[in-house]
């Protein structure tokens, strides 16, 4: 049934460098695992240090004459990278579903949701813009423009293997800067794949390049080391975005920093009931819970609370659990055994701390890393997953009285990231938005994203924003020229 042939077709497995594949400089390769049984879907080119200065070399070499491009003709490479990518929707999905475990489904609404990226930014290519004005003595002009930062390195985690790439290489390109990806080691493929994609639409070669790898510091530790990369552009956990920042400190680098999330998810006693169940299911178990802006602590009005949790309960059970590319499967596996054994660690602390079980609760027996979509409810705020990101398909459900003591409960986490809350109350959804600390709010409805929007976080959920008309300006510097009158 799987097309395992058309693979190595679609997808050069090697290090992309020069606009072509190569074997690593140690020709040694690392293995790629299908998460639903935990075979090996192929191999990839196991990139070192050595392989990402190469493409640092290569960068560079590209990165003047990409820079000095007419902003049309980068807008047009990245609307054709765009439509290719929209005819190969089929191919990239199940690689994807393949390597990553979402389901097909979701697989092609991620190619069209990360493909928007450089549909978006194609548009914005040719509307970088400066300007001009007198001093306010009248001694002087001032002319402010915008040049390309220069080489940059993404750096992407597993859960969304296209769009957690594309959102920094669209804008990257339109601004005129050259790109390494260090895609994760759970889905290179992808990466790979969008590679092709772009030699295909006539990208220069040099402009991006792809160097996959099992040992991730060993490839970006290099590359922050040397003077000539300009920016590092991370989405990924805290914890690795923090050490990036401080290698980043050494070469005062530019950065962006799409961090972890720790999302609250406020159902008010004067909510739609209906619209506020299906929200939760789309922010809770979309990418079955493996996303960065998932409900992870639902705060439901303890009038409604029960009434609301059997019924998420009956919603959440009645998903059918398996191979994201199996026809009827509505949540996939995890993206590893390392993941599978966190979400169950975090349910078995609720559990112990006094949360009940509602439905679900354990992980299913091998092969694959599956789990099942579960509902705690009346969690404990002691718990462990009030603090940490559960990332799996476990909804937790914590009851509230007034909404000074919710607001300050859905703030009292480091994180910053996304924040739902449905009511029918036109003050209330003024007064809450704005008491809410987070760098995107969903009001009344459970999906944010939008390539048209800017997304980011605030406090340790990160740093910069990617996407709308405010994501190129990350790869854009800002130049003063004084000039006389
Ligand atoms: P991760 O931080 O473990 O890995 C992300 C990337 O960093 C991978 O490519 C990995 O190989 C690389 N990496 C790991 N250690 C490194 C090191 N020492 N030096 C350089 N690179 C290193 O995160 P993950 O488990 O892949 O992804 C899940 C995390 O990503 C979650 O915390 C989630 O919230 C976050 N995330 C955030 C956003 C956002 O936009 N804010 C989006 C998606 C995911």
């Amino acid at each position: 049934m799987l097309e395992y042939d058309r693979i190595s077709e679609l997808v050069p497995t090697g290090v992309w460098i020069d606009g072509a594949a190569a074997a690593a400089a140690s020709e040694a390769t690392f293995p790629v695992r299908n998460p639903a049984t935990g075979e090996v879907l192929t191999e990839v080119a196991d990139a070192s240090g050595a392989d990402a200065l190469r493409a640092l070399d290569s960068a560079c070499r590209a990165q003047t004459a990409w820079a000095a491009t007419a902003p049309r003709e980068r807008a047009v490479i990245l609307r054709r990278a765009w439509e290719i990518l929209m005819e190969r929707t089929e191919e990239i999905a199940l690689l994807m579903t393949l390597e990553m475990g979402k389901t097909l489904a979701e697989a092609r609404g991620e190619v069209a949701y990360g493909g928007e990226f450089l549909r978006w930014f194609s548009e914005e290519a040719v509307r970088i813009g400066g300007r001009y004005t007198d001093s306010p003595a009248g001694t002087g002009r001032i002319l402010v423009t915008r040049q390309p930062v220069g080489p940059c390195l993404a750096i992407t985690p597993w859960n969304f293997p296209l769009a957690m790439g594309s959102r920094k290489i669209g804008p990257a390109l339109a601004a005129g800067c050259t790109v390494i990806v260090k895609p994760a080691e759970d889905t290179p493929l992808t990466m790979l794949a969008l590679a092709r994609v772009f030699a295909d639409a006539g990208l220069p070669a040099g402009v991006l390049s792809i160097v996959p790898g099992s040992d991730a510091a060993a490839i970006t530790a290099p590359l922050l080391a040397d003077p000539r990369l300009r920016k590092v552009t991370f989405t990924g956990s805290t914890r690795v975005g923090k050490l990036l920042l401080r290698q980043a400190a050494d070469n005062v680098l530019r950065t962006s920093m799409e961090l972890g999330g720790n999302a609250p998810f406020i159902v008010f006693e004067d909510a739609d009931l209906d619209a506020a169940l299906a929200g939760a299911m789309a922010a809770k178990m979309r990418n079955g819970g493996e996303a960065c802006t998932a409900a992870n602590r639902i705060y439901v009005h303890n009038s409604i609370r029960e009434q609301f949790a059997s019924r998420l309960a009956e919603q959440i059970g009645a998903l059918r659990v398996g191979p994201g590319y199996e026809p009827g499967v509505d949540t996939g596996p995890l993206i590893n055994q390392r993941q599978r054994d966190s979400v169950a660690a975090l349910v078995q602390d609720a559990v112990a701390a006094g949360a009940v079980i509602r439905t679900g609760g354990k992980a299913i027996d091998g092969p694959g890393w599956f789990f099942q979509p579960t509902v705690l409810d009346d969690v404990p705020r002691t718990a462990r997953m009030h603090r940490e990101e559960i990332f799996g398909p476990v909804a937790a459900i914590y009851g509230f009285d007034t909404e000074d003591e919710v607001v300050a409960a859905a703030n009292d986490t480091e994180y910053g990231l996304a924040a739902y809350f449905y009511t029918r109350d036109l003050d209330r959804v003024l007064r809450v938005s704005n008491a809410l600390q987070a760098g995107m709010v969903g009001v009344n409805r459970g999906v944010i994203s939008d390539p048209a929007a800017p997304f980011g976080g605030i406090k340790q959920s990160g740093l910069g924003t990617e996407g709308g008309s405010e994501g190129i300006d990350e790869y854009l510097d800002t130049k003063y020229v004084a000039l006389t009158r």
